[in-house]
């Protein structure tokens, strides 16, 4: 059988496609998203076996050499799922189609699911995601920018009474700088620091020493210019300076921005690095059909061993 989310139907994949396709078919989906190597045949997570019993009626497999049983989820971030395999798979439809995000509440609704289930499903998609930038060095143009989040001082109500929340005494110390690396024509890279200048370390490890750095006059990126071609381009005389310039880390933050006020409403606190690495994903593979973008999500999540973050959560 064809991978289903691979042929040519699934380029474009619509819920309605999926809840027609039935949970046998979910079902089948999710063993080719786990094994794509085999076809979606089996292979034991303890011994690598893949020769199995299969115990049909309870979606469960046996293995013949070391007798282990497991299920097509054991082990991956789906482990203890709640949800029916068609309510899965309608999951990650539902979260890769939202180009500015999809909030948990959302889920809930469209799935019809309790809150704190589509919540911890929502981040472990997200995490599923950021799984292909673990690891990733940055090479030719990269573009680098910062961008804050969170800390809101809200302004007192009389004029006199205001503080100038540009100083550090009056913030409240909650802010948060989402940095982006993004090769030109490639695939971007996300961190949090708690200001610019603190990103250099980060850079030093995820960009190569032969790449040529652009970024803006900020301050905290005089130090680029001792490791790497450094090129800056003030932004109070052009955006773009002698082919020098940082707009496709500015469409990041625009994404992340949208993601912001358009969805979520906040991203800051705990959570801001799931968020900000969500919409390096959704810059990436903006020009993907979603049918293949659920492919990816899917084979990403089924590859992932069950998150300590999330495992057990309610549990707590
Ligand atoms: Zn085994």
């Amino acid at each position: 059988m064809q991978h289903f989310l691979l042929s040519a139907a699934a380029r474009t994949l619509s819920l309605k496609a999926v809840f027609r396709m039935g949970e046998d078919v979910a079902y089948q989906t999710f063993c080719q998203l786990r094994w794509p190597e085999t076809e979606g045949e089996a292979v034991c997570p303890r011994c690598g076996c893949t020769e199995s019993y299969s115990i049909a009626t309870r979606r469960k497999f046996k293995c013949v050499a070391c007798h282990h049983q497991f299920s097509v989820t054991s082990g991956t971030i789906f482990a203890s799922r709640k949800l029916s395999f068609t309510d899965l798979l309608a999951a990650i439809v539902i979260f890769v189609n939202g180009a500015k995000g999809v909030s948990a509440l959302q889920v809930s609704r469209d799935l019809d699911v309790q809150y704190k289930t589509a919540f911890v499903l929502s981040h472990k998609l997200r995490e599923a995601m950021a799984r292909e930038q673990e690891g990733r060095v940055l090479n030719g143009v990269v573009e680098i920018d910062g961008g804050y989040f969170g800390g809101h001082v809200k302004p007192e109500n009389r004029k006199e009474d205001r503080k100038d929340r540009r100083l550090k005494a009056n913030t409240s110390g909650k802010r948060q700088c989402v940095v982006i690396m993004r090769e030109r024509g490639g695939k971007s890279l996300p961190f949090i620091v708690a200001n610019e200048g603190d990103a250099v370390p980060y850079v030093r490890d995820h960009v190569g020493t032969l790449a040529t750095i652009h970024a803006d006059e900020g301050s905290g990126w005089d130090a680029l210019h001792a490791g790497w071609d450094t090129k800056r381009v003030n932004h109070s005389v052009a955006f773009m300076d002698k082919g020098v310039c940082t707009n496709q880390a500015e469409s990041y933050f625009s994404r992340l921005r949208r993601m912001e006020v358009g969805t979520h409403h906040h991203i800051a606190g705990p959570y801001l690095a799931s968020y900000a690495r969500e919409a390096s994903w959704r810059e990436d593979n903006r020009r993907v059909a979603n049918g293949t973008q659920t492919a990816m999500v899917g084979v990403a999540a089924m590859a992932s061993r069950v998150s300590r973050q999330w495992k057990g959560y309610w549990q707590r």
